[in-house]
């Protein structure tokens, strides 16, 4: 599939960036362009990957912004996105639409920018282009505290209402527990780049050899069908001695041939590993409406069999017949990947929680500004309200 990357915000930013950076280092063909927006100068000016003249800065005229952000405001996030509309118009207009299957609009939701902007933008594309826009949105961290996670609950009703199908990742089940917030940040950043990089360019015609068994980006369409939400399951094999190497020579005994038989029952192996793996969000696997599986790899590791054997147990774990599978050989790969799309899920626990725990921000937030107007008040009126103000 190709693809035209807008990542809105700070989260939305580095995140293609990383899509960026993983692209090139798998020598993948997917990202036909991609660009930034934000409201803010200096995490534009971080990106790595991202050329200058891919970057825009939107609000840069509005006295509340000035190209400082929005401060985690959501709706002045989605406000500035609407007035800058020649700004958006503008980057819409570097995409080279007759040469990609689907946009990709990737924004972390606790904050401002990306949480207000990110649905606007989604619904200013598909008003102008026929092209399925898709959504990668980060949910953040519980111990954000209770601001983020009533941006991220309102934003995620937006969001998934104006894409075609939204593909979530939860910040709450990533987060390392010896983690610097952006050390974190980078190595999530990574986990999210392999899963949406392997998953999406599956099937493209690149420098690699063409499989027998080959995706291609409608049955990607396919899978990312209609207002769904998705969940993106992964598995990596430890590292394949080269065939014929020395390493080789020395396994052939069997436990570690990857031809043949055994092959078979590790891709399958590695397959039913990604579905019981952590998810980039957490959702009960049974309540996916489809789903699609790809094996990525050394094209000697990877077995016809062993998928098949893995698409019909996916089939009966998730209880549904709409599972496509295909291989995606890559001769520079010294590792196998199994990735499976989970689309279309309904039971989201993480999200329930979510809400759930917006509802108690909202009301927490609805009081404390109760208070602090009824606080300065009084601290402004004297006790028997006798001075008048001049
Ligand atoms: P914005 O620029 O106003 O959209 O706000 P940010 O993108 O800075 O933050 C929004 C949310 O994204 C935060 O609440 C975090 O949960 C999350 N976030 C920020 N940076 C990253 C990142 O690099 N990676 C990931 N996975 N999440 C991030």
């Amino acid at each position: 599939m190709k693809l035209a990357v807008i990542g809105f915000g700070n989260a939305g930013g580095k995140i293609t960036d990383k899509l960026l950076w993983y692209e090139q280092k798998t020598n993948r063909d997917l990202i036909k362009t991609a660009l930034s927006v934000n409201t803010a100068r200096v995490d534009l000016a971080r990106l790595e990957h991202l050329p200058e003249e891919h970057q825009f800065l939107i609000g840069q005229t509005d006295s509340r912004v000035k190209g400082h952000g929005v401060g985690a405001d959501p709706e002045l996030g989605a406000e500035i996105t609407e007035m800058d509309r020649h700004e958006i118009d503008r980057a819409l207009d570097t995409v080279p639409v007759y040469d990609i299957d689907a946009f990709l609009v990737v924004a972390g939701l606790g904050g401002g920018t990306g949480s207000g902007g990110a649905p606007r933008l989604a619904e200013q594309i598909r008003e102008q282009y026929d092209e399925p826009v898709y959504g990668l949105a980060v949910l953040p961290s519980r111990d954000e505290g209770g601001r983020a996670v009533l941006n991220a609950a309102r934003s995620f009703r937006t969001f998934a209402d104006s894409t075609t199908n939204l593909i979530l990742f939860d910040n709450d089940v990533w987060r390392g527990s010896g983690d610097t917030v952006e050390g974190g940040y980078d190595r999530t950043n990574e986990e999210i780049a392999k899963r949406v990089v392997t998953l999406l360019s599956a099937g493209e015609i690149d420098d690699s050899p063409v499989s027998e068994n080959a995706m291609d980006s409608s049955d990607i369409r396919r899978t990312l069908s209609e207002n769904g939400v998705s969940t993106i399951a992964y598995a990596e094999s430890d590292r394949i001695p080269e065939q014929g190497g020395f390493l080789s020579s020395l396994r052939s005994n069997g436990t570690h041939d990857w031809n043949g038989a055994d092959s078979a029952t590790k891709v399958n192996g590695l397959i039913r590993q990604a579905v019981q793996s952590r998810l980039t969000c957490p959702a009960d696997i049974d309540s996916a409406e489809r789903s699609l599986l790809i094996v990525s790899g050394p094209g000697e590791a990877i077995s016809r069999k062993g998928i098949e054997s893995g698409r019909r147990w996916i089939e009966q774990t998730t209880e549904s017949v709409e599972v496509l599978s295909g291989d995606d050989p890559r001769p520079d790969a010294d590792t196998l990947s199994a990735v499976v799309l989970l689309s279309n899920v309904t039971d989201i626990p993480s999200i329930d929680q979510l809400q759930e725990q917006a509802v108690e921000a909202k009301e927490n937030i609805e009081k404390q500004e109760e208070v602090r107007k009824e606080e300065t008040e009084e601290l402004l009126t004297d006790d028997d309200d006798v001075l008048d103000p001049i």
